[in-house]
This record gives C-alpha cells, sequence and structure tokens, in this order.
C-alpha cells in the first residue's frame, strides 16, 4: 500500500494524519480486540481522521465495524493495490473486494540489500481447525512463474544473492498452475546471480521426491522449515492436520542425513492436549532432528472448530509447556551448532559499532567483529565460538 500511494504524503503520526489505514491482523482473538481498541482510541484521539481498515480484519470484522460507523471505510485484499484512488471517496465505502484475486507486488520485504522475501503465493487450501487464515485470505493460489523469475532476474543483477520463497501457504505453490516447487526452485537456481535460496515454509506432505532431489544442490539454504504444529497424532487429529508423527520422523531424519537444519511450527496448549498426550509429544520431540522452533501458546479464535473444543489447557500450563519445548530445542540446536563450526557461509546485514549479524546456511545467527566494512557481504568462516546466545566471530 505504501509504494501505491501517490497523492498523500505518508507518516507515522497518526494524531495529525487525514487518513488512518489500519492493516489488520486476526489470527486470534488477542489480535481482533488490540485492532478494535486502537480504532476506538483514535477516534477518541483524532476524530478528524477518516479510519480505513484493511488486511485480514476487513474479511472477519470489517462489516460490523463498518455498519456500526467506527470506521469511515473498508477495502479488501484485492483492494490494497487501488489505495490511492480508494482514498479519494468522499463517501463512506465498503469495498470488500474478493478473495481470489492476487495481487502483483510480490516483492514483499527487503533486508538491507542482500535479501529479499519473494512471495509467490497467496491463500491456504488445508484447513486446520484453529485457524482462520483461508476464511480471510482464501484458497491457495500461485503468482505467475514469469513474474517471479523477472523479478528474481532484477533483484539479482542489483546484487541481492539470498531468496526467501515466502506466501500464505508456500509449499502449494505450483498446483493451479500445473507445475511445482521444485520446478520453480530450479529455473531460480540458473539465474545469474542466485546463490542461496530459503522457503519461508514447508508442510509435510507437500514434499515429494522431485524436491528431495534437490537437497544437494549448493544453492539450497540447509536449512528447511517444516511445520508440523504437534507430535501427538490425536492433536494432530483434533487439529484437522494432514501430517502424522510416523511419516514426519522418517521424512525429517531423511533430510537431517543429508546435512540440513530444521526447523517447526509447534502449537501448544490446544484444548484435548492432556498431561499424557504432552508427555508423548515431548518425547517424540527428543527423537526428531529438530535445530529450531516456533512455538505457539494456542489462542482461541472465534468461527474456528477449535474455539468450541474441550476440554481447554490453562493458561499457565500452556506457558509451562511452552518453556519446556524451547528449552529442549534450544539444547539440540545447541549441540548442532557445536557440530558445525566449520565452513559457514554467512551473509551479513548492516553493522554497528564493528559488529555484522547475519545468518549461515543452517539459519543460525552468527555476530562478527570486524574493523572492515562488511554490510552486504558474504563471509566464509572456521570455527567459530559457540556461545549460548549464538555464534561468534572475528574477521
Ligand atoms: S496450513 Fe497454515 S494457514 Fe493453512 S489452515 Fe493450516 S495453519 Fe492455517
Amino acid at each position: 500500500m505504501m509504494s501505491k500511494l501517490k497523492d498523500y504524503q505518508l507518516t507515522n503520526d497518526e494524531l495529525n494524519s487525514d487518513f488512518i489505514v489500519v492493516n489488520s491482523c486476526t489470527v486470534t482473538n488477542g489480535a481482533d480486540s488490540s485492532v478494535r481498541n486502537y480504532i476506538s482510541s483514535m477516534k477518541r484521539k483524532n476524530p478528524d481522521a477518516k479510519v480505513v481498515l484493511a488486511g485480514c480484519g476487513s474479511h472477519s470484522k470489517g462489516e460490523s465495524l463498518f455498519e456500526d460507523k467506527k470506521v469511515f471505510g473498508v477495502i479488501g485484499h484485492s483492494e490494497k493495490e487501488n489505495i490511492n484512488t480508494v482514498l479519494k471517496n468522499e463517501e463512506p465505502f465498503y469495498q470488500i473486494g474478493d478473495l481470489e484475486h492476487i495481487d502483483s507486488t510480490i516483492v514483499e520485504e527487503f533486508i538491507g540489500k542482500s535479501r529479499a522475501f519473494i512471495k509467490i503465493q497467496e491463500g491456504c487450501d488445508f484447513r486446520c481447525s484453529y485457524c482462520i487464515i483461508p476464511a480471510v485470505r482464501g484458497d491457495a493460489r500461485s503468482h505467475k512463474e514469469e513474474t517471479i523469475l523477472e523479478q528474481i532476474t532484477k533483484l539479482a543483477s542489483n546484487g541481492f544473492g539470498e531468496f526467501i520463497l515466502t506466501g500464505t501457504n508456500v509449499g502449494s505453490y505450483g498446483q493451479d498452475h500445473n507445475t511445482s516447487m521444485a520446478k520453480l526452485l530450479k529455473k531460480m537456481s540458473m539465474i545469474r546471480g542466485v546463490r542461496r535460496i530459503r522457503i519461508g515454509s514447508l508442510e509435510p506432505i507437500q514434499i515429494d521426491d522431485e524436491f528431495l532431489e534437490l537437497l544437494d544442490e549448493p544453492w539450497m539454504a540447509r536449512h528447511m522449515h517444516i511445520a508440523l504444529q504437534h507430535t501427538s497424532d490425536k492433536m494432530l487429529k483434533l487439529m484437522n492436520r494432514r501430517n502424522e508423527y510416523k511419516t514426519d520422523l522418517e521424512l525429517f531424519h531423511k533430510i537431517a542425513s543429508r546435512g540440513y537444519a530444521l526447523g517447526t511450527d509447534y502449537i501448544v496448549g490446544h484444548p484435548g492436549e492432556d498431561e499424557k498426550e504432552w508427555a508423548d509429544a515431548m518425547q517424540r520431540v527428543k527423537e526428531l532432528p529438530l535445530t529450531h522452533v516456533h512455538a505457539f501458546s494456542y489462542s482461541k479464535r472465534d468461527n474456528t472448530a477449535s474455539a468450541t473444543m474441550k476440554p481447554e489447557v490453562r493458561g499457565n500450563i500452556a506457558k509451562d509447556r511452552h518453556r519446556e519445548l524451547t528449552a529442549i530445542i534450544k539444547a539440540k540446536n545447541f549441540v548442532f551448532r557445536r557440530e558445525h563450526t566449520q565452513n559457514l557461509e554467512v551473509l551479513l546485514e548492516n553493522g554497528n559499532d564493528g559488529i555484522y549479524h547475519g545468518f549461515d546456511q543452517y539459519f543460525n545467527k552468527v555476530s562478527v567483529r570486524s574493523d572492515e566494512d562488511l554490510s552486504s557481504n558474504w563471509v566464509f568462516l572456521n570455527d567459530v565460538e559457540v556461545t549460548n546466545e549464538g555464534n561468534k566471530a572475528q574477521i
């Protein structure tokens, strides 16, 4: 939206703005109430401003906020690229658009001058019980291959070396265009200047033989994020997931044995997670070759199947479980880093006071001390110092 605003001046000072565009999140009930609270506080603090609701919240609660006259306008995802025209509406507007649309802007974000996030698809065909995302983002649809490759070619010729593929459910890329993630990766790797490719996240069932054949390619980052969400089969069923532990375990061992670090998403405290399930699930986590985790404490989301499931897990118990899980993975990550101190390829971001941060091919953070300006440089490290906080080196 920021890149499309032509006739307006951007400011972060919402108290003196004529328009306040709220790009909202709706993933949990908590996210919903912060959006509501923010909108009411802006109505009080800057009553003359026109508040426009955008983002996923438009699709879940836009209509009621609009009818209650809490916002001046509502725009859905497909209208974001028209923001410059939409704001010219003199009358209140409700332009929800459609959920089949795919935005033409695929470059999401740049980190320094060297890493670029590329959105290759939108939406999700899965229906996990706890998740509202398919309802507000629509079914899976992919960006055109030509657009993606053209964009990457431009960025690579401008010095970008690492590309991170993102989306709502990245691994479903290609199914609607009769192609696949593996085919896209191969084509990307042939572009001059593309040095390392990461995939934001994959689902276990999306990893097929065609994809596994690429594991030894030098341009594949040696870290993969595969969303499991749980390791108890009872919980996976309740969550309406498409993976199960036995095949997850095989898959993880297969990929780890090819020299990969592995991360996952894990939801802790979903209804039905009793003591026994939890203890078994943690036993299984210990068996998995995991090195990274994004642990989420379950948070109820209205209008999802999980919201009515019982028995719920008390907040303090979920907190303890969250801590237990992250401690297990932290220890595993430490062991992994100790075993991988050689031949690290690190892409550094901008530095401060002679200290530069970056990630190696295993997605472990490395800080490098140097008197030289190493911003946006690739460095090759041997013998890094492995500490609890991360890997350290001096050049
Ligand atoms: S795969 Fe991800 S986005 Fe899709 S329903 Fe499940 S949790 Fe939500």
